[in-house]
Formats: structure tokens, C-alpha cells, sequence
């Protein structure tokens, strides 16, 4: 493989373009700096796997970011608005609401197909003249004086480029988290999320279905074209049997596990299936790198939390970098002093959603009598005290400790 022998220098490389990478790339937009985006898959419309057929639950501090992004504008049109979530247990009595009306919201929320996002996302890539390296793939990570220096394999041929600071946006599977020595630890949850979509027979009416059944936990989330948005958690041995089921198999079966609130279950699309596992970094930073997004945990779905939480990864650096550069005589995007705070930020803010999104994992796959009486009461109690269901509100909306400026809607 020929190597290109001049070095390109940035103050910023971002790692990784996928929904959190990508996003950071716009928030920095406004602040001047050299800054480039390196993505190992261009986005050319379909089969991009961060930009695919999922849906996504955004909170309204996501929205906020977006809108403060350029991004938001373009997906109002197909964004759902959550009005209302339900839960319930199946086979039992106990079940939740949650109102947007009653905490005094336009809506808990917006479900927004994956690849518009992706769609968005690029397109203001290009509107912003962002420096985008795709297909381009970081391969080294190396240390010279006082920057981190990248190898990227582009066209072929190997380039380096440095930076005062890296962000690993590169997912789950993380090499730059890997080669900047940052330890992850792994559980795998033996679970497998099948996603789809389909018609029903009733309207939606904007309300989110969040059901927990013997099987595993399934999300039925209210989109565009009076169609919703499916996925079923299964325990992964059982994934390739419902994938092979027919569209009648599928139907059937998912309506006897969801029940009859939408009426009859009419149509179903495309299934794709997503092995599930709690992938966590043991730091945020290391020198003059930064982990974010699925490069610092990946989550669970159950409680729609990951794009969230890496939206705010990014909005608290895109924050913290904003404050520095404007006071700061020499400003230094690697600064250790910055990626100190940024660390203690994101730990706090990823420790609670973790912990969150665990224990409902793992409440809702005792099959004990006890737990489940009790996980009924939970429910029920739940719905009765409006403090709890403040507080997941607050949650599911992405209200956090500290939550960055562009998640409150406050400029950078
Ligand atoms: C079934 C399912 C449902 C979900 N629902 C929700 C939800 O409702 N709400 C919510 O908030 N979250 C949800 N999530 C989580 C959400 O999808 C993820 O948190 C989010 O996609 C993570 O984005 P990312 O940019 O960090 O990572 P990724 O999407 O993995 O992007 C990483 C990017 O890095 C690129 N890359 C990798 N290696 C390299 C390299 N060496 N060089 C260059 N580029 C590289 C990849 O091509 C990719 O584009 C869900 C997840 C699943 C699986």
C-alpha cells in the first residue's frame, strides 16, 4: 500500500461519523477550529449500518440539539411526536402512563427513522463545507510531541494526519478506545432486539407501547403514516427462528405478545436483528483522546437512552471546547485540564443512565413470583405517584445532573 508522505494537522479529529460523530462535527461548526471527520462507510442514501431501518426515541434535550444543529428543520416533517408511553407486563394487572399533557409538554419525545437522520446529518455535513475523509478508515494511533497522530487508510493509500485532540466516535467495537489503552468491559446480555415495522388496524394516536413478556421486552413506537415501529427482545438462541418465521408466523406471534390495543396487526416489514450487550469504557479520556457515544457504552435499547446519552457526550465537549477557546490566550483542544472535566461530566451522566437501563434489564427477566409481584406493584405505584413518574419523565425527556447548553437550548 503506498504512503502519503504529508502530514495534514487539525486542532480536532473526530473518529467515527455516525449519529454522535457527525453530530459533533456540526456543533463545532461555530467555533472556527480545524476540525475533520473520519468515516470508514460513505453515506450514500441506503445500506449504511449506523443510518439503517431502526427507529430512534428522541428526548426533547436530542431535539434541542438537532434543532440548534441545522438538523432538526429537516426531520420535523417525519418525526412522531411521543404524546403519551404506556407499560405493562404481560398477563398482569399492574401497568404505567405517562402523560406529555400532564408534565405540561408538546411531547414526551420524537420517534425519527435512523437513515433520515442520516440523510439530515450529511446533508448539513455538505451544507457547512465540514471536512469529511470518507470512505476512510483510522487504522494507528500514535503519539508525537504535543499531538496524537492518526493512520488512515483512504483510496488505497495510507495518510497521516494529527490533532491536538482525537474523538473515538467509532462505535461499540472501538479501535481508537482500544488503542489509546482505555479497558472496556463487556456483558453480554444473551438477548437479541428484532426490529420492524408495520401497519395496525387502530391509530397509534402518538402513544410509545412499552411491554414486558415472557420472550423479553418489546417497544411499539408510534411513526409518521399511521405506521409503528417494532422491536421484540428475544433471548438470542431463539433470534433465528423468529427471523425465519413468515410474515403471518411473525404477526401472529407478536400480536399474542402485545395484545389487541392498536387492533389487529396488519402488515409487517423487513426484520433485522441486533445482538444485545452492555459495552462500557473503564475511562473517557485518555491523553489528548476522548471517547464518546458507543465508544463509551453501548446500551441496552430498552429504555431508549444511547443516542441520547451520546448526543450529550457530545453537546458537553462542543460546550467545554466553546468556553476554552474563548478564554484561553493560547487555546488547546487536547487541554489536559479540559478532557479532566469532560471525563467527570460524562461519568456521572453515563453511570446513572447505565445503572437505569441495567436494572430494568434485569428486573424485567426474573421470572421469580416475588419480583414479579413486586415489579407489578412497582408498576402500579408508579402510576399512582406522580414523583416517580416525574423523575422518568425527566428521563425519558434527557434531563440529566448537568445537561449541556444545546440540550437546554441555549446556544454554545
Ligand atoms: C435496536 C436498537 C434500538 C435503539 N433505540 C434507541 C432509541 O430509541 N433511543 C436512543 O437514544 N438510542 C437507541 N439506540 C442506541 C443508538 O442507536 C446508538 O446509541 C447510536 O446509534 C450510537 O451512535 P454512535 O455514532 O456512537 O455509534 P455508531 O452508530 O456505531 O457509529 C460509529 C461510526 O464509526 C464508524 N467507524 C468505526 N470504526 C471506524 C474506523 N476505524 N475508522 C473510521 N470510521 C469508523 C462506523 O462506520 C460508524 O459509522 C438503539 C440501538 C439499537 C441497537
Amino acid at each position: 500500500m503506498n504512503t502519503s508522505s504529508d502530514t495534514q494537522s487539525y486542532d480536532l479529529l473526530i473518529c467515527g461519523g455516525g449519529l454522535v460523530g457527525a453530530s459533533l462535527a456540526l456543533m463545532l461548526r461555530p467555533l472556527g477550529l480545524r476540525v475533520a471527520l473520519i468515516e470508514a462507510i460513505k453515506f450514500e442514501g441506503a445500506g449504511h449500518p449506523s443510518f439503517d431501518e431502526r427507529t430512534t426515541a428522541l428526548s426533547n434535550g436530542s431535539r434541542r440539539v438537532f434543532d440548534a444543529i441545522g438538523v432538526w428543520p429537516l426531520l420535523q416533517r417525519t418525526a412522531t411526536p411521543i404524546k403519551r408511553i404506556h407499560v405493562s407486563d404481560q398477563g398482569r394487572f399492574g401497568f404505567a402512563r405517562l402523560s406529555a399533557q400532564e408534565q405540561g409538554l408538546a411531547a414526551l419525545g420524537y420517534v425519527v427513522p435512523n437513515w433520515q437522520m442520516g440523510a439530515a446529518l450529511w446533508q448539513r455535513l455538505q451544507e457547512e463545507q465540514i471536512e469529511v475523509l470518507a470512505p476512510a478508515r483510522v487504522v494507528q494511533l500514535s503519539t508525537a510531541d504535543d499531538t496524537r497522530r492518526v493512520t488512515i487508510e483512504i483510496a488505497g493509500e495510507l495518510r497521516e494526519c494529527s490533532a491536538r485532540l482525537i474523538v473515538a466516535a467509532d462505535g461499540a467495537q472501538s479501535l481508537l478506545r482500544q488503542a489509546a489503552g482505555i479497558d472496556s468491559t463487556q456483558q453480554d446480555y444473551r438477548q437479541t432486539a428484532i426490529i420492524s415495522n408495520a401497519l395496525t388496524q387502530r391509530f397509534h394516536d402518538h402513544v410509545a407501547y412499552e411491554r414486558f413478556t415472557p420472550k423479553g421486552p418489546l417497544a411499539v413506537l408510534p411513526l409518521s403514516d399511521a405506521r409503528v415501529g417494532l422491536i421484540w427482545t428475544v433471548p438470542t438462541e431463539q433470534a433465528a427462528t423468529v427471523l425465519g418465521w413468515s410474515d403471518e408466523q411473525f404477526l401472529s406471534q407478536f400480536q399474542q405478545a402485545f395484545g389487541f390495543r392498536l387492533g389487529r396487526l396488519l402488515k409487517v416489514g423487513a426484520r433485522h436483528a441486533y445482538p444485545l450487550s452492555l459495552i462500557r469504557a473503564q475511562q473517557h479520556h485518555a491523553p489528548r483522546v476522548v471517547v464518546m457515544g458507543n465508544a463509551a457504552q453501548m446500551l441496552h435499547p430498552i429504555a431508549g437512552q444511547g443516542l441520547n446519552l451520546g448526543l450529550r457526550d457530545a453537546a458537553s465537549l462542543a460546550e467545554l471546547l466553546a468556553d476554552a477557546s474563548r478564554e484561553a490566550s493560547v487555546f488547546d483542544a487536547g487541554d489536559p485540564q479540559l478532557l479532566a472535566e469532560y471525563a467527570q461530566w460524562r461519568q456521572q451522566d453515563s453511570q446513572r443512565i447505565v445503572t437505569f437501563t441495567d436494572t430494568l434489564v434485569r428486573l424485567f427477566n426474573q421470572q421469580l413470583g416475588v419480583i414479579k409481584f413486586a415489579r407489578n406493584a412497582g408498576l402500579l405505584a408508579f402510576d399512582l405517584m406522580p414523583t416517580a413518574k416525574d423523575a422518568m419523565a425527566q428521563l425519558s425527556m434527557g434531563a440529566s445532573t448537568r445537561i449541556p447548553r444545546l440540550a437546554r437550548g441555549t446556544p454554545l
